[in-house]
């Protein structure tokens, strides 16, 4: 069976980004493939929280995975930093990951703009930390939206240099996963990009957020005038909400005010209306779920000690294979 892994970094809460690029494909594969789904704890370690923040942090991505219905007794869920094998193969390949490569990642790039004070040396290796996450189970799926598609080509590349360095077949290729044909890419309300944690604030609609808050992003969400003329393309904040739709609402929905704009006839009050109810329908069952669940701490905490167990089994496998082909040797 093929191994599946995936995370998502727990700076902040689950937005529709992460639902739909991710963890509804997380949900989906639990059935059918041997699946690590994983807390990025560490890799949150770049935008330095306080300790109090990173555990309440943690806490709360490992609430969402469970309320959006990802099953401990189907997939292996965990912290990433109650599996330290993981940190041990990022040195590793860390000696084999070169400064050009890891200063040309898009992400690496997009960071070094947005936070030029706090350019950091994880900030750098995080695509070695990721291959690391994902070769430590050595799996060939990784469910990412499309923003993650360059650092699976760097996994392939780290893991394929060790495979060579050392002349053993050992770490298969991972490839990014979506069970649709494409990978997802989410769009933001703000008219520009991704939905994302980091966008500034109105940006992006959190699995948390209620009904009232989701009806109050989306009324504010960038749109313009209107189309002036028939069929004209439609500009990127526009093409941002009906991309949205597309993801959350029926088909017939969609079609329905894409003629409306089409024929000039959009009135962007109730398509926004018409969208965010979509949205709230979309995440209502996920929401629910959120505070049962948070309440049950016994239930989080055997959830959390049961996928440590089951991970390390899986790293520690792996690592002690990596030691061997190293040439660590016992005397
Ligand atoms: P992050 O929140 O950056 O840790 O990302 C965790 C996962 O969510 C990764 O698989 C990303 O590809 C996915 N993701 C984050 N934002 C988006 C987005 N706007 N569209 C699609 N997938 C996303």
């Amino acid at each position: 069976m093929e191994t599946v892994v995936s995370g998502i970094r727990s700076t902040g809460k689950l937005h529709l980004g992460n639902y739909y690029g991710a963890v509804k494909n997380f949900v989906k594969m639990q059935d059918e493939y041997k699946c690590f789904f994983f807390i990025a704890d560490y890799h949150s370690l770049t935008t330095h929280p306080t300790p109090a923040n990173l555990h309440d942090n943690v806490r709360s991505v490992l609430v969402e995975y469970l309320a959006a219905g990802i099953d401990p007794e189907k997939a292996t869920i965990y912290v990433q930093s109650d599996v330290p094998e993981v940190v041990e193969l990022y040195l590793y390949l860390n000696m084999n990951a070169y400064m050009g490569e890891l200063e040309r990642s898009t992400s690496f790039k997009d960071k070094v703009r947005s936070h030029p004070d706090n350019v950091n040396a994880g900030l750098l290796t995080y695509p070695v930390l990721m291959a690391a996450d994902i070769l430590i189970h050595k799996a060939t799926k990784v469910p990412v939206g499309k923003d993650q598609e360059q650092h699976l080509e760097m996994s392939r590349t780290f893991g394929n240099r060790f495979n060579r360095m050392y002349g053993h077949e050992f770490f298969p290729e991972p490839y990014a996963f979506n069970f649709t044909d494409k990978l997802v890419k989410v769009p933001g309300l703000d008219g520009k990009g991704k939905m994302g944690k980091s966008e500034g604030e109105g940006n992006a609609v959190y699995l948390r957020d209620t009904p009232e808050i989701i009806r109050k992003k989306v009324m504010k969400a960038v749109s313009d005038g209107g189309p002036s003329e028939e069929n004209q393309p439609k500009p990127e904040a526009i093409q941002n909400l009906f991309d949205l739709m597309k993801i959350v609402s029926a088909e017939d929905t969609y079609a329905h005010f894409d003629n409306l704009y089409n024929n000039c006839q959009i009135r962007y009050g109730d398509f926004k209306k018409q969208l965010a109810e979509d949205m709230i329908v979309a995440t209502q069952p996920v929401r629910e779920r959120i505070s049962e669940i948070e309440a049950n701490k016994t239930y989080l905490r055997e959830v959390a000690r049961y996928g440590a167990i089951k991970a390390r089994e899986s790293a520690s496998k792996t690592i002690r294979e990596v030691r061997e082909i190293i040439g660590f040797k016992n005397f």
